[in-house]
């Protein structure tokens, strides 16, 4: 049986790692189709390399974001194997180019991360997954939340809840990033005193957002880690915004280095989706740049506050965060991928 997966971006990396192992492990084979959505080595290869990910037998090097330059030459790689399923992960338009192309070759498509909604349909996320799910013959749901989200929307492939495959790598990953991660020695940081920050997404990225999110981060009054992103390194330039001297920028950095510092922060701040569900999962304290999330549970259960773009709120709940008392498993116990791998086989022999 025949898996081709389609990854362009840096989450799909470390989604599909997991995902390549259980399915190898399953006796499948997998055909990786790499739209080179992000082509830059840090945000790219360096995945590629650390995770041990299989090297993809298409490279397409599209350096777009455009689902519609995207679908066709995805199509071509597509028609050329013929794969008993397409796999296409999480919200990117990456994923939505891919469920494009599997639905316009009548390929059965399988979606990874299936059913998540933040109700904000301005972002462009929200409506990939919506439109992904309903071209989806098969839809991998990380929660029974998100199970219920499907059916109530009428969806009409088959739903399944099979947990996270960001948990697996997460969980399987972290003991390995401890024992290797420099970074916090060579800034001379100690675990639990400093902040660590990531902010990538579009709307963050453009004023007046941005300026405040910034004036924001500048009232911390302890030292805050930034892997900037090239978008937002970009953009901050553009803006000639200041970042303040307790700030340490960095280049964005690999996933086992991520992973140590994001394990060891006090709180996170974030505008990305995968990193909220690490902080929970790592045991700290998450504050989202973003009105609204997809991951509901992490700030029903107190461990994730919603900031927006406002200063005065981002500080407050920065001084504030802890960890609730009780903290129920969230999103999976870690073997997503094995289940992943078992529905497909199971499905298609059916
Ligand atoms: N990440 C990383 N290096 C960084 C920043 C993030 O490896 O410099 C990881 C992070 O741990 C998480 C994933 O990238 O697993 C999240 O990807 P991103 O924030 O780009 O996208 P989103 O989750 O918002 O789709």
């Amino acid at each position: 049986m025949k898996i081709a997966s389609i990854v362009g971006n840096r989450p799909q990396f470390i989604k599909s790692a997991p995902t390549s192992i259980a399915l190898r492990e399953h006796g499948l084979d997998e055909v990786v189709i790499h739209t080179g959505q992000h082509y830059d080595h840090e945000l790219s290869q360096v995945f590629f390399e650390e995770l041990g990910l299989p090297e993809p037998r298409y490279r397409l090097d599209l350096r777009t974001a455009d689902p519609q330059v995207m679908q066709p030459p995805i199509e071509a790689c597509l028609r050329e194997e013929r794969p008993d399923w397409v796999l296409v992960y999480g919200d990117t338009n990456s994923t939505l180019a891919g469920a494009l192309a599997a639905t316009a070759l009548d390929l059965p498509l399988a979606h990874v991360e299936a059913g998540l909604r933040s109700g904000d349909l301005s972002m462009p996320e929200e409506r990939n997954r919506i439109e992904t799910d309903k071209l989806a013959a098969v839809l991998l749901c990380p929660d029974e939340r998100s199970r219920e989200t499907l059916a109530a929307e009428g969806v009409s492939g088959h739903a399944e809840v099979v947990g996270d495959v960001m948990a697996d790598a997460c969980f399987r990953l972290t003991p390995i990033a401890l024992q290797r991660a420099q970074t916090l020695d060579a800034l001379g940081l100690k675990p639990d005193r400093y902040l660590l920050l990531t902010l990538h997404r579009e709307a963050n990225t453009r004023q007046p957002r941005l300026g405040r999110i910034v004036e924001g981060v500048n009232r911390l009054e302890e030292p805050v880690l930034f892997p900037v992103h090239p978008r937002t390194r970009a953009a901050l330039d553009l803006e000639g915004l200041e970042l303040g001297t307790r700030v340490l920028t960095l280049p964005p950095v690999g996933y086992l280095e991520l992973t140590a510092l994001a394990a060891q922060a006090r709180v996170i701040l974030t505008d990305s989706g995968g990193l909220q569900k690490e902080a929970y999962w790592h045991g700290v304290p998450c504050v989202t740049l973003r009105p609204s999330t997809e991951w509901v549970d992490t700030v029903e259960t107190g461990a994730n506050t919603l900031v927006d773009d406002d200063p005065e709120r981002l500080a407050e709940a920065v001084a504030t965060a802890r960890m609730p008392g009780e903290r129920p498993q969230l999103y999976g116990d870690g073997h997503a991928a094995e289940k992943i791998a078992q529905t497909l086989v199971r499905l298609r022999r059916a």
